[in-house]
């Protein structure tokens, strides 16, 4: 039996029944506190981390979470991560935190980092997918710490995008694919990292990496040194199954080259990586590092999208640091 399963709720009839979302009134805001209203009122709310934009919920109100997978269209069995504004707060979503996961949380809270543990039973199946387990993490951006604490409630949030489209890095992305879904955009500048955090199951004797991103797994090797890396494998994909749905993907074809004259194309043609090139592409982004790559990829995406690219070039990079969240998002942005 799938987790998703034990679920009493079908999310597919869930999405057919709520189509008409274009009805709802989305605030924008600047204020934090005006934004975290709506969260202690049962409502969803989108805002800026230093990984992407989030769209948040109380963690522990049911109908508030179902809302979350309604206007994102998100599949039921696909996982979502709880937001913390301080520590103590943990201790509501688990009882049972490991030393892995306490030597973890002690090295990168705050920060792009989200820990799996056992959840706590306060927590309701709906936001884990129907897993016995959840993912907590703890951002470091001002904003979203402000918010976070005027929510005074561990606050759920997967990428504020529509499923499969590019995680929104600009609240103009989030407006972009929720105006009229969620109740309240909370502005911020442009996310800092532009990755999604990395993430790692602390539940089983050996700490898996199950989604690369800004802490490398170098740097988590440093405080688990025995920490393996998810290999996509059947028992390791049922640990994560949001890592089996479709992800990342603009409208334009996503191809990966190891740089600009492999790029050889039909129809409007984008490039982005980290060499200059002379060749001719419709548009181009040369980014002065790997991190500038990171920060820039999902905002490139859509950009290409408005200006009706049909083909993406993406140069690769080494896969190290974020090199190698870079890496996936870009094969699995490829796939689609
Ligand atoms: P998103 O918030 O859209 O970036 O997606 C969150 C991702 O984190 C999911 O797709 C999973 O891959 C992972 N995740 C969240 N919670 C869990 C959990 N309890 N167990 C395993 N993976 C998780
Ligand atoms: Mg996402």
């Amino acid at each position: 039996m799938k987790a998703c399963d034990r679920l009493d709720v079908d999310f597919r009839v869930c999405v057919r029944l709520n189509t008409d979302f274009h009805s709802m009134k989305t605030l924008l805001t600047t204020d934090p506190d005006q934004a975290a209203e709506f969260i202690r009122g049962g409502g969803i709310v989108a805002f800026p981390t230093e990984t992407v934009y989030g769209l948040g919920a109380n963690v522990f109100d049911e109908r508030a979470v179902r809302k979350i997978f309604e206007a994102k269209e998100r599949p039921a069995d696909n996982p979502l991560i709880a937001h913390v504004g301080d520590r103590s707060q943990i201790a509501e979503l688990s009882r049972e935190i490991n030393d892995a996961a306490h030597r973890l949380i002690d090295a990168f809270f705050p920060g792009p980092l989200t820990v799996v543990v056992k959840r706590s039973a306060r927590v309701p199946l709906i936001a884990t997918a129907g897993l016995e387990t959840i993912g907590i993490r703890m951002p470091r951006h001002e904003l979203a710490r402000r918010f976070l604490a005027a929510c005074g409630t561990p606050v759920v949030a997967p990428s504020a995008n529509i499923s499969g489209r590019p995680s929104p890095t600009t609240w103009q992305a989030v407006y972009e694919d929720l105006d009229g879904r969620v109740d309240c955009i909370l502005q911020g500048e442009a996310t800092e990292i532009g990755l999604e955090s990395t993430v790692v199951d602390c539940t089983n004797e050996v700490p898996l990496v199950l989604r690369p991103g800004a802490v490398g797994i170098e740097e988590i090797r440093r405080i688990v040194p025995n920490a393996a890396v998810f290999a996509g494998n059947a028992e390791q994909a049922a640990v994560s199954p949001g890592m089996r749905h479709k992800h990342y993907s603009p409208r334009a074809k996503v191809v990966i080259v190891r740089n600009a004259s492999e790029a050889v194309g039909h129809g409007r043609s984008a490039f982005i990586g980290l060499e200059a090139t002379s060749a001719h592409f419709d548009r181009v982004e040369v980014c002065a590092s790997p991190n500038a790559y990171a920060h820039r990829l999902f905002a490139f995406f859509r950009e290409c999208d408005s200006d009706k690219i049909d083909v993406i070039y993406c140069q690769e990079v080494e896969e190290m640091g974020i090199g190698r969240a870079l890496m996936d998002r870009l094969r699995r942005a490829a796939e689609a």
